[in-house]
């Protein structure tokens, strides 16, 4: 039974986050767990950093957060058993940073069919599946 469920959410591909949630859902209920929606933004090369305003990761994080909270806002399961989380880096080591921070027992993951363009690049889903301490399940969109 996992109680403690990361689902990882790419914000500007909310197709496949669609039946990881939804997963996540059927699995938490069964332990009253909680989960955690997060995303990960990636940094802007250093040498951008003088072009945008101060404030900018600021303002960043706080439309992702809210991005996450209207996500979970359509859920279907007790508000104070889910949390929101963003963080900046490269996505799966943030991902894994997330998942040993908070405890994790299960990372969710939506993930599209293989294609020519996974088998030759690898993608985020394999690389957190390897190195996880955790459980993780991919469901594919
Ligand atoms: P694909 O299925 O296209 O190969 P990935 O291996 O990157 O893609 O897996 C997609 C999953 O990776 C998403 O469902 C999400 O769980 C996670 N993911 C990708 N980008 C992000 C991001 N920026 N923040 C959080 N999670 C992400």
């Amino acid at each position: 039974m996992f109680k403690k469920i990361l689902i990882p959410i790419d914000l500007t591909d909310l197709t496949i986050s669609k039946p990881a949630l939804d997963v996540s859902m059927e699995l938490a209920l069964k332990s009253n767990g909680a989960l955690r929606l997060m995303t990960v933004e990636t940094l802007l090369p250093a040498s951008f950093m003088e072009y945008v305003p101060p404030e900018f990761d600021k303002t960043q994080e706080e439309r992702a957060l809210r991005a996450l909270e209207q996500i979970s806002s359509g859920l279907n399961y007790p508000k104070e058993n889910i949390s929101h989380t963003v963080r900046f880096g490269g996505i799966y080591v943030e991902i894994l940073a997330e998942a040993e921070e908070w405890g994790a027992d299960l990372i969710v993951i939506g993930s599209h069919r293989p294609s020519m363009a996974t088998y030759l690049i690898g993608s985020n889903a394999k690389t957190i599946v390897r190195h996880a301490k955790c459980s993780v399940l991919v469901i594919r969109a």
